[in-house]
């Protein structure tokens, strides 16, 4: 199994390290060619959602990868990765639009927009969260799973084999999250 891990702008470095941890072999996704091994799950990073989108479209990545995404492809989108699956962006604009549900960008504000702490997540157990001018899950259709909430806003959530998440797994020593993910992309490698 391989993972790709857009790596064009963010906190991607630290998604790779993390699944090396884990045993994963992953791949950065830099360019179009970048694509030609073959991803079997692909993870969207933090970073600024306005400038990964921009680059996405102009480096030709963003087709392919929707595609991939609508063909039921597991995607891991953190913080600002979470934005560019979003069909609504409330201080933005939607990019793949992949998740019927509508976010809200720096919904903690700039200047205090960074805070840590622990809340529970479905299947996975009470986690450390560490939010970055963080974006939460203000509306979702009722096919989207809420796997939690943190101050009763949705921070972590799931539709069909895309798992959206406000806060940084990649940033904490905790690999739950990104050994949850890989046995979703296992499974999908399986089917
Ligand atoms: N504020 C960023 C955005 O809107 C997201 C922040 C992050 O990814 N840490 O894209």
């Amino acid at each position: 199994m391989r993972i790709g891990v857009l790596a064009l702008q963010g906190a991607f470095t630290e998604h790779e390290k993390m699944l090396r941890q884990i045993g994963v072999e992953c791949f950065q996704i830099r360019q179009l060619s970048d694509l030609d091994v073959g991803i079997d799950g692909l993870v969207l990073p933090g970073g600024e959602s306005t400038v990964m989108s921009r680059l996405l479209r102009d480096l030709g990545l963003y087709e392919p990868l929707k595609n991939a995404i609508l063909d039921g492809m597991p995607v891991l989108a953190t913080c600002a990765g979470a934005i560019l699956l979003a069909q609504e962006v409330d201080g933005g604009v939607p990019c793949f639009a992949t998740v019927p549900m509508k976010v809200k960008r720096n919904a903690y504000g700039r200047q205090l927009g960074s805070f840590v702490c622990e809340a529970e997540v479905e299947g996975i157990g009470i986690y450390p969260m560490r939010f970055i001018r963080a974006p939460y899950i203000a509306e979702a259709s009722d096919k989207v799973r809420t796997m939690a909430e943190v101050d009763e806003k949705i921070v972590a959530a799931e539709y069909g084999s895309q798992t959206v998440l406000s806060f940084h797994p990649e940033l904490t020593e905790d690999k739950r999250i990104h050994e949850y993910f890989a046995k979703r992309v296992q499974a999908f490698c399986s089917r």
